[in-house]
């Protein structure tokens, strides 16, 4: 059992300490075989951006590949089974989120596990629910959750971001039924060999994506989901006996004294205190473990579906605080990035946050075509002296959200 935390907010800082720690302390975890299949796991629950808190950092993979990369590693691929609302309304989220040009710019390969072949593991109830086979047979499996509240789970972190190896709809439909324990039994099953948790900026409130982003500036790497999904717990200053799928791994004994007692010990240099994700008075009755079976029925209708499909009832839900995503249609086209240099006070802030250290911010003014478009310096910039040429799409609503609260804590 093995558990770290480092504290890193700017791209340098982020490569360099993950690195450390990573051939420091689980050097003997990458396998002898260079041509073994590697799979990392990020968490694209939507397509916000990491800045808001909902999704994993891609300075962070980058620095996670970059490291296999260097080590030789040939077959790496980065892999989700997207958010299964998108994947019904036929959004990428790994392609708005500049997952497929971060991982066309290392040459390695993207995957999005909602076409995977299934395999079948075991839910409650004797149900069989199928999650992607190159999660149950990768050589090496990285789990790259983000750390954030959840109004259904308590927390999401190592052991829910396993939900994202289920194959399809169909098959991330039978985690609700008793989704707590699922999420446990999908953890029973497949087996990371490494968790590296990106809570640099984080999500307080209404996770997974009405909640507000926090800046921990903290990187958690460990081998056991438990364990490192109770310290977050910790650091978050949230009561795990909240946090549903721990409530149950402790019932079942997975979390045994010894884990718990490493969990409760291990040192903390501060403890945030996240605002917990409370949802509306409908949302708590309806995703109450109790009812929530009853109701489930009742949306796999296809009366239900038809009216959840139509913008009327999609808003509806929206705004009871039954649905927490916003399906826009419309892509972000990006022509390019331009420096205003009478603005730009030379903070160095964009360069900071480039996930492939292009030298910001004199690489805007040249219009570097090795720019993978992820928009993060133009997400920080404090003075707002990088400007955006093209239609901002859906990253209009992020911005309408997000872009004060991200330039005040970046
Ligand atoms: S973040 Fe903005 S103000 Fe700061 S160096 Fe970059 S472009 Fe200039
Ligand atoms: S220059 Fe800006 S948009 Fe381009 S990769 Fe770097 S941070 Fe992303």
């Amino acid at each position: 059992m093995r558990l770290d935390i480092i504290r890193a907010d700017t791209v340098d800082r982020i490569k360099a300490a993950t690195r450390e720690t990573l051939q420091a302390r689980y050097n003997d975890l990458l396998p002898g075989d260079l041509d073994t299949r590697v799979l990392i796991k990020p968490n694209l629950n939507s397509y916000m951006n990491a800045l808001t808190g909902n999704t994993t950092d891609l300075r962070l993979m980058a620095a996670v590949i970059e490291l296999l990369k260097d080590a030789g590693y040939s077959d790496i691929t980065i892999a989700e089974g997207t958010n299964s609302g998108f994947y019904r309304n036929n959004i990428s989220v790994i392609k708005r989120l500049a997952v497929d040009k971060l991982a066309g710019y290392y040459g390695v390969n993207v995957k999005d596990l909602n076409y995977s072949e299934p395999v079948e593991v075991g839910f409650e109830g004797g149900v069989k629910a199928g999650v992607a086979r190159e999660c149950m047979e990768a050589g090496l499996f990285i789990n790259m959750p983000k750390l954030k509240t959840h109004f259904e789970a308590g927390m999401s972190v190592c052991l829910k971001n396993l939900m994202g190896c289920l194959v399809g709809q169909v098959n991330k439909k039978k985690t609700h039924q008793s989704l707590w324990a699922n999420i446990v039994n999908l953890n029973a099953a497949i087996r990371p060999h490494l968790h590296i948790v990106d809570g640099i900026v984080a999500m307080e409130g209404l996770g997974p994506t009405r909640g507000t982003p926090i800046k921990t500036s903290a990187v958690l790497l460990g081998t056991d989901p438990f364990v490192t999904d109770l310290v977050c717990s910790r650091l978050a200053g949230l009561d795990h006996n909240n946090v549903g799928p721990l409530r149950v791994a402790i019932q079942r004994g997975l979390l045994d004294k010894q884990r718990l007692e490493f969990a409760m010990g291990f040192p903390l240099e501060r403890v945030f205190g996240f605002k917990p994700p409370k949802a509306g008075l409908l949302a708590s009755f309806i995703h109450n473990p109790k009812r929530q079976r009853h109701f489930i029925a009742i949306r796999n209708t296809a009366v239900f579906r038809y009216l959840a499909s139509t913008q009327l009832g999609g808003t509806l839900l929206y705004k009871s605080g039954l649905r927490q995503d916003v399906f826009i249609q419309e892509e972000m086209q990006c022509r390019g990035l331009t420096l205003d240099p009478s603005t730009c006070n030379n903070c160095g802030r964009c360069a900071d946050y480039c996930p492939i250290d292009l030298p910001l911010p004199q690489a805007l003014s040249a219009q570097d075509p090795r720019c993978i478009r992820c928009l993060y310096c133009y997400c920080v910039c404090p003075t707002g002296a990088i400007a955006f040429e093209g239609t901002l799409g859906f990253m209009a609503e992020q911005n309408a959200q997000y872009e004060t609260i991200i330039k005040g804590i970046s």
